[in-house]
């Protein structure tokens, strides 16, 4: 027999689904929802659905948006190119308000451990993206074996299109990841980066 009447056990599963969240919280947010006004439950549940409903992935650079393309992309030169693992990068990049380029978000990275190859991470989109507007293309992947092998098979790919390929420098903790990255390293990173 459960020991939480149905609606309660469902909504713990639910929060179990996040990441980082064991039993134990997921129990105490499910009990902090059923202590929330309807309305408050509401706006909750609808917020999920808005969300879901409302952000896309920007058709030239991959990072979330409401619209075709971000505002990045719009409004910003495209002559660097800051290529990155995931839109949380994109986050950590842009707190430092250093960088004035665009991004290219890859949605992963080169793992042929976890079966992924360079077709199921966006490089091709990377390369229609490569003009004579383009100027640098900054590989900021994650300085670890992935990130390192998915930056360099894009630095070979690149540098026949005459473009200059640039890598953050070290700094970043090998092994580690640019969202965890304080601001100064990273900033460091970004200002000494080198050639590939
Ligand atoms: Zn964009």
């Amino acid at each position: 027999m459960d020991i939480f009447i149905e609606p309660i056990g469902k909504l713990i599963n639910q929060f179990t689904k996040l990441p980082g969240v064991g039993k134990k919280t997921a129990q105490r947010y499910a009990y902090k929802i059923i202590g929330m006004t309807d309305a408050e439950a509401k706006e909750f549940a609808e917020s999920v659905l808005y969300c879901k409903q409302k952000v896309k992935y920007c058709k030239t650079c991959g990072n979330f948006t409401e619209n075709e393309i971000c505002d990045v992309c719009k409004n910003r030169s495209h002559s660097a190119i800051c290529v990155v693992k995931e839109p949380k990068d994109v986050i950590a990049m842009e707190k430092l308000r250093e960088f004035k380029g665009v991004y290219h978000v890859l949605h992963g990275v080169i793992s042929p451990m976890d079966g992924i190859g360079p077709n199921d991470i966006r490089i091709k989109e990377l390369l229609a993206r490569i003009d004579g507007e383009v100027k640098e293309v900054i590989m900021a992947t994650n300085p670890d074996v992935e990130g390192e092998a998915t930056a360099m098979y894009i630095a070979k790919l690149l540098k026949p299109l005459g473009v200059n390929v640039t890598r953050l420098a070290h700094g970043i903790p090998i092994g580690g990841e640019l969202e965890y990255t304080d601001e100064v390293t990273l900033s460091r990173a970004l200002s000494e980066r080198k050639s590939l």
